[in-house]
Order: C-alpha cells, then structure tokens, then sequence
C-alpha cells in the first residue's frame, strides 16, 4: 500500500494514496480515508476535548485515565486525533490487516504508544468484553449493527456517526424501517427526522442495558448524522428518557404537525386543522438535540485550536447552540410555494414572529429553514402579512 503524510489539527497522519489520484471511492480503497469528513473529526476533537476537560475535573481523573475508543478505525485518524490532541488514553480497532498494521504504523510515526493500543477484534466483541469512559462509532453507512454492543460498553460519553442518510431520513423507506426499527417519512424536515430516527433507535439500545442519553449536540451535515451522548444508568433516569420517545403527525396536505410523546399512544389520522389524512414517523426521539453550554465549551475549544475547517466548524456549532428546542423544523421557502407569497429576508420573517409574541430561531439544518412555537396557521398569517 502507497502511503503518505497529511496533518488535521495539530497530528500529522499516514494514510493511503488513493484519493485524489484515482478516481474510486475511499471506501475501495485498502485502508478507509476520506479527506472530506475533516470538519466531522475537528468537531469530535473539539468536543471530546470539551467533555473530558469537564469529566476530570468532576471524577479527579488525569486525562490520561479517560479511556476512548475508536471501534471503527481503518487509518486511526479520529483516534489517533483525540488521542494527541486531548491526551487521552485510545483504543483504535479494526478487523483489516491493513487498517490494523497502519494503525501501528501511525502511533509509532506520532510516538504515542505510550497511551494508544491498536486491536485487531471484531468491534462488537470488543464493545460487549470492554467499557469504555467514551465509544466512538464510525461506520460505513448504518450505524446500526454495532449500536447494541455501543450502548453496553460506553461508560460516560457515546459518539455516533451514520452516514446512511437515506434510510434514516425516509427516501430508502424499507431500509430505514430494517435498520432503526421505525418509520422515518421523506418531506422538507426530512434532514432533523434522521436524527431524531437515529436518536430513537439509540435510546432503545441503551434502555435494554437501565442507560439513560442526554444529547449534548447532534448535527445533520452533508451527507451524514454525527451525535455526541451523555450517558447516565438508573432505571429511573432511563424511564423518564423513554418519555421523550413519541411519533410525528404531519398533514402532507396543510403542513401542520403534532408531536405526541410516551409510551401509551393513541394519535388520530385526522388532521386538527384540515381534516386530510395525517402520516406517521417513529418511534423517533422528540428531546432536546444539543446542550447551549456544552456547545459553548466546544465553541471555546474551537476557538482555541488549530483546526483547518474552524470557521465552518464554529458557524456551524453556533446554530446549533441557537437553535430553537422543538422538533421539527419548518422551511420557509416550501410554506411560501404552498400558499402563493414571496418568500422574505429569513431574519426579518424570524423578527416578524418574535414581535407576534412567538419564540424562533435559525436552524443548522438549512438556510431557508426556522423553528418556532407558533403552529402552521400563525405562521402562515405572518407571511401573508409581510
Ligand atoms: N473512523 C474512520 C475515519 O475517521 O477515517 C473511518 C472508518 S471506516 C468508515 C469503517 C472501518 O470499519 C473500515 O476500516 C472497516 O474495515 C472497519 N470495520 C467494518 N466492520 C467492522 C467490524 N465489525 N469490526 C471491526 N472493524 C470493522
């Protein structure tokens, strides 16, 4: 295998020569590196870095007792990142003989076999015979296969990434119901459903094991899902997580959408404010998706590395932390198409709602897209009156 040298962050890394020479993907290449997913491994840096910075001072542990894996590893560049850039302890695992023997290649290259062990195991092995203070899983597509094992082994913190957009997000509909055991439907908020899928499924792999989630941050980019996880265990905190599991009715007709959370369900078809027949998605995760102050500390990290994507990395952190706690969001664009008006300025429409007395914000998703409070019909008479 042909090799060479990049740097992200503050490590310098081996990885395969494939990319920009030829013209097949990195998944067919010998060992997985894709140059494009920068951005998600800055974000994990900064946001590994936040938690373990908290974690230590809380537990009185040194960084260097955090242990972390990395259980889908192929070049090691996530783990072997975290690793030098946060001084914990990792883990970096991969099946491929190739991956592994790069992997050992590379914390030798780094001088870090002090603090990083490479593993050759199946991951889920690995997951069900070990815990670990922070799992990382990052897949080929689904996430899924290994989220059981995940959800046993993470001890504080879980970071998942899913770059199978189109079964979670409802345009690979039968996938999707296989893969995360709920329905997802394929409309304008078709991006916040697949994290709210992904979030739904993850929160029934931990219940199983009396584990509790809080999101700390979740965002939707490009092609992929990436969600960071406090982990707590008790029955009790894992019942009241099982509250914010629910279902979306949407009206495909007049746009309108209900939320309806817990366990005992009764959801009527009928649309509350047109009568059309409603669709349903779940079982889906309908709790907050991020925590204002841990995107603030991830801010201050970003803010205080080197990082090649970090403007992209802040903006797009900001918009999380600002972002509106409501599920789900609506695109101004597609309202306006509906009934006939311009769409505005989305900072004057965003005022125009707070003055009616309604909270609202922007949201990371897209740039025609907002949440808010008022209900479709509210909304609808603000545009028609801008
Ligand atoms: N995290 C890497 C990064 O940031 O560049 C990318 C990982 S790549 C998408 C997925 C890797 O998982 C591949 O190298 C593959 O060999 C490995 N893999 C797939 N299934 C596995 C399993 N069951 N156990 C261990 N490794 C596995």
């Amino acid at each position: 295998m042909n090799i060479r040298a990049v740097r992200e962050g503050e490590t310098e890394v081996l990885v395969p020569v494939h990319l920009e020479d030829v013209s097949f993907p990195p998944s067919q290449a010998p060992v997985f590196y894709n140059p494009a997913m920068e951005l998600n491994r800055d974000i994990s840096v900064a946001a590994t870095a936040a938690f373990v910075k908290e974690l230590s001072a809380r537990r009185n542990m040194a960084l260097s007792d955090i242990t972390y894996v990395d259980a889908l590893s192929a070049s090691g560049i996530r783990g072997l990142r975290i690793a030098n850039e946060t001084g914990i302890h990792a883990t970096l695992n991969d099946w491929s003989e190739d991956a592994y023997q790069l992997i050992r290649q590379n914390i030798g290259h780094l001088g870090l076999e002090d603090r990083v062990e490479a593993t050759r195991r199946n991951a889920n092995v690995l997951l069900h015979e070990n815990r670990y203070n922070i799992v990382d899983i990052d897949p080929f597509g689904t996430p899924a296969p290994f989220l059981a094992a995940a959800a046993r082994s993470a001890v504080h913190l879980l970071e998942v990434t899913a770059t199978d957009t189109a079964p979670l997000c409802g345009a690979h509909l039968h996938s999707g119901i296989r893969k995360y055991s709920a329905v997802p439907f394929n409309n304008e908020y078709h991006s916040e459903m697949g994290v709210r899928i992904l979030l739904g499924k993850i929160t029934r792999e931990l219940s199983v094991n009396d584990r509790a989630m809080s999101p700390l941050l979740s965002h939707a980019t490009r092609h992929y899902v990436r969600t960071y996880l406090k982990i707590d265990k008790g029955a009790k905190r894992t019942d009241s997580m099982l509250e914010q599991l629910g279902y979306i009715a949407h009206c495909p007709s007049c746009g309108s959408r209900q939320a309806f959370s817990g366990i005992a369900l009764f959801i009527p078809k009928e649309c509350t404010r047109c009568s059309s027949e409603r669709i349903l998605a779940g079982p889906l995760w309908l709790g907050s998706l991020h925590q204002p102050e841990f995107c603030n500390m991830v801010l201050n990290e970003i803010e205080n590395r080197n990082l090649g994507t970090k403007e992209q990395a802040r903006k797009l952190i900001e918009l999380c932390r600002d972002e509106l706690d409501v599920p789900m969001f609506y695109d101004q664009h597609i309202i306006c198409k509906r009934i006939g008006v311009s769409p505005s300025e989305i900072e004057g429409f965003l005022t125009a709602l707070r003055d009616r007395g309604f909270a609202a914000s922007r949201t990371h998703f897209s740039g025609t897209s907002f949440k808010t409070d008022a209900d479709i019909g509210k909304i609808e008479d603000i545009l028609f009156s801008l």
